[in-house]
């Protein structure tokens, strides 16, 4: 099934028919059909010919995004294997040498699935001084291992 769609073709204030939605979005006029089934709201409900406004059509798949998004909190990861939330075994953190902004890196966190052992990837950043004390403690400590 195709969950991605460029909304940006989709034309807020424009109206689209079954058939004309399915063409634009590269998809059977039948899953149009079962959005409809499953919320979407034509413009006239009445009617067995249905015509729905763009707008309406954007925010239905916009909330169908909504509900897959998973939200993670510190340390936790996605694995994709489970297809759930996870916390990893152990955790590393990979400069990505990429700058955000002015004072932050992008990062990468690299760990270990806890229930399968798939390896799990977030994106994340930090403050560039954060990982410079980061290096200071890792180098201090070393002498004394
Ligand atoms: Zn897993």
């Amino acid at each position: 099934m195709k969950r991605n769609y460029n909304l940006r073709k989709i034309k807020t204030k424009k109206s689209y028919s079954t058939q004309e939605l399915a063409v634009l979005c590269g998809i059977h006029p039948q899953t149009v059909r079962s959005w409809r089934n499953d919320g979407l709201l034509p413009i006239d409900e009445d009617s067995h010919y249905s015509l729905f406004l763009g707008s309406a059509v954007k925010e239905y798949l916009q909330e169908q995004t909504n509900q897959r998004r998973v939200k993670l909190g510190q340390g936790e990861f996605y694995c994709l294997g489970c297809k759930a939330k996870t916390t990893s075994r152990s955790t590393k953190f990979v400069s990505q040498d990429k700058k955000i902004g002015v004072n932050k890196i992008s990062i990468r966190y690299e760990g270990e699935c806890i229930k399968c052992g798939k390896s799990v990837n977030r994106f994340g950043s930090l403050q560039s001084n954060e990982l410079v004390a980061e290096q200071v403690i890792n180098t201090s400590l070393s002498p004394s291992l």
